[in-house]
């Protein structure tokens, strides 16, 4: 059987985001499948974080089911899951509007919530929830300031990514729809759920009954899995097969000798190049 690194001998339960970690687009990241199986069979619990809210936890049991990865839905944890379920603790049933796809509407309407269009009365609405929507016009903008400024409703957003890894290379994230609302609006989200807000792996770690110093965070985003992670106090490996280079690391950590005002929280505390490195050979 595979034994682990000595930095992550102790792990009990292992997070991993989506995107740039276990696949790009549709390709399987290679070895992220056996990676995952290995540690299933060391008996340390998977679980999955992602900032994408596109799809729904049922779309991401079928993609993983895809590749050949065993999961279950209460496996995922996603910015959009995350959102509804935070959402639901400020208000119930509540009437939103959402700059966002499937997964995040349906993770709402789940909770209770009502997802309108823009064609409803913008006098109603108490939440505008924006994420990424690969689908963004110029009237859904309009709508969305619409409700924040002439009406009551409250902005969040489920992320603020800058880049979406896929295939072929970079495309544009959730952050650009944010900030088109936050542009016009002269308002920035209450609250962002996503990572680097450590509340998604706090509460997983109460979900599975975990301890920080025995959990870790496979990521590819400093400023979003690495920072999140090291606020909520887990172990953080940095993988190198998504958004991040090696260059932006070295920078950080000789930025830190030098000054002291660098965020400590981007550093991460592992960096591999791919998943099978976490093992010993
Ligand atoms: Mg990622």
């Amino acid at each position: 059987m595979c034994k682990l690194i000595e930095q992550l001998k102790d792990i009990e339960l292992a997070i991993f985001d989506l995107d740039g970690v276990v696949y790009r687009g549709n390709k399987l990241i290679t070895d992220s499948d056996k990676v995952i199986a290995a540690l299933k069979e060391l008996k340390i619990k998977v679980v999955y974080n992602s900032n994408n809210s596109t799809a729904t936890r049922e779309m991401y049991v079928q993609r993983l089911e895809r590749f050949n990865i065993e999961n279950d839905i209460g496996d995922f944890y996603t910015s959009a899951s995350i959102t509804a379920s935070e959402i639901t603790k400020i208000k119930q049933n509540a009437t939103i509007y959402t700059i966002g796809e499937i997964g995040l509407k349906e993770e709402l309407k789940r909770c209770g919530h009502k997802v309108i269009n823009t064609e409803s009365d913008h006098d109603k609405v108490d939440f505008v929830v924006v994420g990424m929507d690969r689908d963004l016009t110029y009237a859904k903008i309009a709508y969305a300031q619409r409700c924040i400024l002439e009406g009551k409703a409250r902005f969040y957003a489920t992320n603020a990514d800058s880049s979406f890894p896929v295939a072929t290379g970079l495309l544009p994230g959730a952050g650009v729809m944010v900030n088109a609302v936050e542009i016009c609006t002269g308002q920035k989200p209450i609250k962002i759920f996503g990572k680097p807000n450590p509340e998604g792996i706090q509460s997983i770690l109460k979900d599975t009954k975990s301890k920080p110093t025995n959990s870790v965070i496979f990521g590819d985003r400093l400023n979003t899995d690495i920072l999140a992670g090291n606020r909520a106090g887990v172990k953080t490996a940095l993988v190198l097969t998504g958004v991040t280079k090696i260059s932006e690391v070295d920078k950080l950590r000789g930025a830190k000798t030098n000054s002291p005002d660098v965020e400590i929280g981007l550093i991460p505390n592992i960096v591999i190049s791919s998943l099978k490195e976490i093992f010993l050979t």
